[in-house]
């Protein structure tokens, strides 16, 4: 790979310059949220400083130079997901509401009693409760696919449940708990083999490694622009021309139709059927800017880079007394939940912020990982492209002052 350097990529965030409690930010809450680039923040000032005007509608200069800028958003994300088309992509409010879209849309049609949804353990609940709600009004079923120890999903099992009866399968292309990234296509080869249709949560895995639809098969692949160094609020559904071309319209509104009247409405080609009302445009032109500084760097590097600290955090934080590292898949992301022993995980991640170092502590809104480990909570430090090696001291040595602190 070529050279990579995390020091340099740090000067483009000022967030990261900052200091929480007179401490210089540690910012290890990436799988949350990412910070922003100052690319990105001056993208968004110069749109609604000179160039602020509703797409589509408007017949005048600043109405078609906002309808150019969201349509090279929607180009530059089919590029970076690999789709064959900027028509297979739909702009939405992030991975969630992408989620919800597949099944208010796809499920409503597509699910029937006897209907089977497979959804591995590891799911974040974005992932899980939009099909258990689907599923009710369709009286499909939602099987959980089970996890091995080492929190992989257990392929036996999965090769076991799929059958004639699956529809979907639904699942995460890198966990925001325990990091495992499945293979999600060889996975997705074998549920269509089935007649299966596969939806990835890409939500965890955009801003790690480079992603390609194609390759992956993938029916529908979903993330949010905000763990990808752009604002919140915006996100992509990419779905493959000809599933998203069968697909009905979920939300009904201005910009989807081709025409209404009280007799009949009849409604616009995909994408723009999916796109009800008014989308976040400044949100797509902060997307396209981080999709931009993104790749002005050689993604591969990237990804080595983040695997080198993470295998450095892993052993650092190995040297912490009662730490337990929680799932230990060898294909992971970046992400380290923990449980430190005799601490309550909330009281871990205050005592991080009195030292500026901020990670998240609860259920990460996976329960049923957790709960696969006999947990209701644990502690999480997830790592970015900008984390460096003295970040992860940081942590490592505040941890082991509070462990000194606890006696
Ligand atoms: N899936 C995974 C794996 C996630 O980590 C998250 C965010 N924590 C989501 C889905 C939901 O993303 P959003 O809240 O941006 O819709």
């Amino acid at each position: 790979p070529g050279a990579y350097s995390a020091e340099t990529a740090r000067q483009d965030f000022p967030i990261l310059h900052r200091t929480v409690n007179g401490r210089p930010l540690v910012w290890l809450d990436n799988g949350a949220t990412t910070q922003k680039p100052r690319q990105v923040i001056e993208a968004l000032g110069a749109y609604y400083s000179a160039a602020n005007s509703n797409i589509h509608r408007g017949a005048h200069t600043m109405a078609r130079e906002a309808t150019e800028a969201y349509e090279a958003g929607r180009a530059a994300v089919a590029r970076f997901l690999g789709a064959p088309t900027p028509d297979s992509i739909v702009f939405v409010r992030g991975t969630t509401e992408a989620v919800n879209l597949v099944a208010q849309s796809w499920g409503r049609d597509n699910l029937g009693p006897g209907d089977d949804i497979l959804v591995p353990v590891l799911e974040h609940h974005s992932n899980i409760v939009p099909w258990q709600m689907i599923a009710k009004e369709t009286r499909a079923r939602v099987v959980p696919v089970p996890l091995t120890p080492e929190g992989e999903i257990d392929r036996f099992a999965y090769a076991d449940l799929l059958s004639s009866r699956t529809q979907l399968v639904a699942l995460s292309h890198a966990s925001n708990v325990l990091g495992t990234v499945p293979p999600v296509k060889e996975m997705t080869a074998l549920a269509h083999r089935y007649g299966a249709k596969v939806l990835v949560d890409g939500a965890q895995a955009v801003a790690h490694f480079p992603v390609d639809v194609m390759d992956l098969d993938a029916d529908f692949y979903a993330f949010s622009g905000h763990k990808l160094f752009a604002p919140t609020g915006i996100g992509a559904l990419y779905a493959k021309p000809e599933v998203l071309a069968g697909m009905r319209p979920w939300q009904g509104g201005g910009n989807m139709i081709d025409s209404v009247a009280f007799g009949l409405t009849t409604f616009a080609p995909v994408p723009h059927r999916m796109e009800a009302g008014t989308g976040d445009i400044g949100g797509v032109i902060g997307l396209l800017a981080a999709l931009d500084w993104l790749g002005s760097f050689d993604r591969d590097a990237v990804t080595a880079y983040e695997e080198g600290l993470m295998a450095y955090a892993q052993q650092a934080l190995a040297t912490v007394p009662g730490l337990e590292l929680v799932g230990a898949a060898p294909e992971r992301i970046a992400v380290l939940t923990f449980t430190l022993a005799g601490q309550d995980p909330a009281g871990v991640a205050d005592w991080l912020d009195r030292d500026g170092i901020a990670i998240r502590a609860g259920h990460h809104c996976a329960q049923p990982a957790l709960a696969h480990y006999g947990l209701e909570s644990a502690a999480r430090a997830s790592l970015a492209l900008y984390n460096t090696s003295e970040e992860v001291d940081q942590l490592v040595a505040s941890l082991r002052q509070l462990q000194m602190a606890s006696g």
